[in-house]
């Protein structure tokens, strides 16, 4: 896993991505800051729930905004409602719906394509958002991966489907740890370390000890899902980006508790390979 990101900056408005999903023509695979939005209040700016207590007005226009800024067609976002599962939608397959077009959205925590012009999205606040993409065949995932997702391995059904269902290879999937909580501020009772030690006993490293409480390390914890599914080191990048130490920068559910909006990461291409 190697520590890189880049900061894209389109009309003022700054976009963090990857220098590998950079190099990939055609891609769009960004995380959004907080900035760049019209929302207010504890939502301000670029919130993308609806669940919020923010005006909905504003939030449509704030996914109006980020596609205009990447180039996506709005109607082509997929969603799903995230429960904290490892369920993983094949878009347009499983009928992912459209979030602001008042569609019921499907409980699950991950959406994949293999087609063009649909454009996989996650939430989060603290929680890992993953993207990724096979540049073998130009299919991308959006991937919700909170502690309980990554203990349950979400990230497998996920390269499941991209690889599997959709012919790519896992030696060549680029994958991003976006901006989420790191391994120093995430702390957790000693039942949570218990079940990570349970889930991951080769890899005692996941849990920090040395502090009052023990620490996870999620980022390390995606990782080694990611190897185990075939993914290689080179390919895996993470932002190295903290919420929780930079609320004024990102939504953090710890900082913020229930008063904030929620980010979102998007992937997709606008043309087929
Ligand atoms: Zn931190």
């Amino acid at each position: 896993m190697k520590f890189e990101k880049v900061t894209v900056v389109r009309n003022g408005i700054p976009l963090l991505t990857t220098p590998d999903f950079l190099r990939q023509p055609g891609l769009t695979a960004v995380f959004p800051t907080r900035a760049g939005g019209v929302s207010k209040g504890a939502c301000a700016a670029f919130n993308f729930g609806f669940s919020r207590g923010d005006d909905p007005g504003d939030v449509t226009e704030n996914y109006r905004i980020l596609a205009s800024l990447v180039g996506a067609d709005p109607a082509g976002i997929a969603a799903v409602r995230q429960v904290h599962s490892d369920r993983v939608l094949l878009a347009p397959r499983d009928g992912v719906a459209n979030p602001f077009t008042g569609q019921p959205l499907q409980d699950a925590d991950g959406v994949v394509t293999g087609e063009a012009g649909i454009y996989p999205v996650c939430y989060y606040a603290d929680c890992i958002p993953l993207l990724l993409y096979a540049p073998d065949t130009g299919a991308v995932a959006a991937v919700h991966s909170g502690w309980r997702g990554t203990l349950q391995g979400i990230l497998k059904h996920a390269v499941a489907l991209l690889t599997e269902e959709l012919a790519g290879d896992p030696a060549r999937l680029l994958m991003a740890i976006g901006p989420s909580i790191c391994p120093r501020c995430f702390e957790v009772g000693e039942e949570v370390a218990e079940l990570f030690r349970a889930a991951f006993p080769h890899h005692p490293e996941l849990v920090l000890e040395g502090f009052d409480k023990p620490h996870i390390d999620l980022w390390r914890a995606v990782e080694v899902t990611a190897l185990a599914c075939g993914l290689r080191e080179e390919n895996i990048t993470c932002l190295g980006e903290c919420c929780f130490e930079q609320p004024q920068r990102y939504f953090s559910h710890r900082v913020h508790k229930q008063e904030r909006g929620v980010l979102m990461a998007l992937i997709g291409r606008r043309e087929a390979l």
